[in-house]
């Protein structure tokens, strides 16, 4: 039977219609709009995507949005002085700094940026403070993603609670913040990474699996436990054949835009994976959408905090 889809698509827009009226009402009570501040430095084009997405729907719930760009030449003393200068805005509640920066800043300026973002701020939850607090249990902001997760998850019924939850990746932004978010929620929890030995023997005890790792289709059936809602965050672009022969049969829709457009888009779990799982999120159409979403509410937040609302 085919597992039921977790829709981050739908519930990401609800959410956008959720938070236009608080929008409005914050507006109404403080005479500005919440405000989102965005740092993009350099000329990656898949950069520049992200930050159009969040602008384009930070402008559909209301929000003043400002972005600062620098150039790919831009000195990490730049990005640190447009961070300081956001910091100390009265008018930006949030403030994210689009990752990655130019690599000509140097391996540690990307946590250093962050780090230098003030915590009240933080909407990305990636500075040193914000994570700090969260795995006190006492979370300011929390990273997008891993938080949209645990929204798709309680609003879908999905309990938590008492059960095993296997994390597939352990990275700052994904991985580790979403092993930490679902503990405190009283799973059981396992974090995999490249290291892990059978990670299939693993990930196959997983009331609840997680998938962040940027490997296509690395989570096959055999690796998943019938019935488990299964999420998956990946985003990998495919362009080898092989591959999309992997994973999609002959005459599978998403094979054929492959054929016609040299690529498709895919996520970490494999798309059989669907007959095994309980529930399971699509690529795409699952968790991206949902961190946007969960960055407007971050931003609102953070607005609320900054002018004393509870
Ligand atoms: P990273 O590359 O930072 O981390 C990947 C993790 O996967 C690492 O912990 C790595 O282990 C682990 N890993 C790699 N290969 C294997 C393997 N064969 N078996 C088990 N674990 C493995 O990636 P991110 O966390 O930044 O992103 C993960 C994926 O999520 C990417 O596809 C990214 O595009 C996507 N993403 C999607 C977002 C969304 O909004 N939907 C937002 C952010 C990311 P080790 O630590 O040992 O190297």
């Amino acid at each position: 039977m085919a597992a039921r889809v977790l829709d981050g698509k739908a519930l990401a827009a609800r959410m956008q219609d959720e938070i236009r009226p608080q929008v409005e009402r914050f507006v109404a009570a403080h005479g500005r709009p919440p405000g989102l501040g965005i740092v993009l430095a350099g000329d990656d084009p898949a950069s520049h995507v992200y930050v159009g997405h969040k602008v384009k729907a930070g402008g559909e719930v209301g929000f003043r949005v400002d972005v600062e760009r620098l150039p790919e030449s831009a000195s990490l003393e730049e990005v640190l002085a447009r961070v300081d200068r956001l910091n100390r805005s009265p008018v930006d509640d949030g403030i994210l700094v689009q990752a990655p920066l130019p690599a000509g800043m140097g391996r540690g300026a990307q946590q250093q940026v962050f780090d230098a973002i003030s915590a009240d701020k933080d909407v990305d939850g990636f500075g040193a403070e914000s994570v700090g607090l969260l795995s006190q249990n006492r979370p300011k902001l929390v990273a997008c993603t891993p938080s949209g997760v645990i929204e798709l998850l309680v609003r879908e019924g999905i309990q938590i609670a008492g059960r095993i939850a296997v994390v597939v990746g352990r990275s700052d932004i994904v991985g580790k913040p979403m092993a930490m978010l679902l503990l405190h929620r009283d799973a059981t929890v396992m974090i995999c990474h490249s290291r892990t030995p059978d990670l299939g023997a693993i990930c196959r005890q997983g009331d609840i699996l997680v998938a962040a790792v940027g490997r296509a289709g690395l989570i096959t059936p055999d690796m998943v436990k019938p019935g488990a809602a299964v999420v998956d965050v990946g985003m990998n672009r495919v362009t080898d054949a092989a591959v999309a022969a992997r994973l999609f049969p002959p005459g599978h829709p998403r094979r054929k835009r492959f054929e016609s457009k040299g690529s498709v888009l895919v996520g970490d779990v494999h798309p059989d994976v669907a007959e095994v799982a309980g529930a399971m999120t699509p690529v795409p159409g699952g968790v991206g959408p949902l961190t946007i979403a969960m960055l407007m509410l971050n931003t609102l937040t953070a607005a609320r905090a900054r002018e004393g609302d509870v």
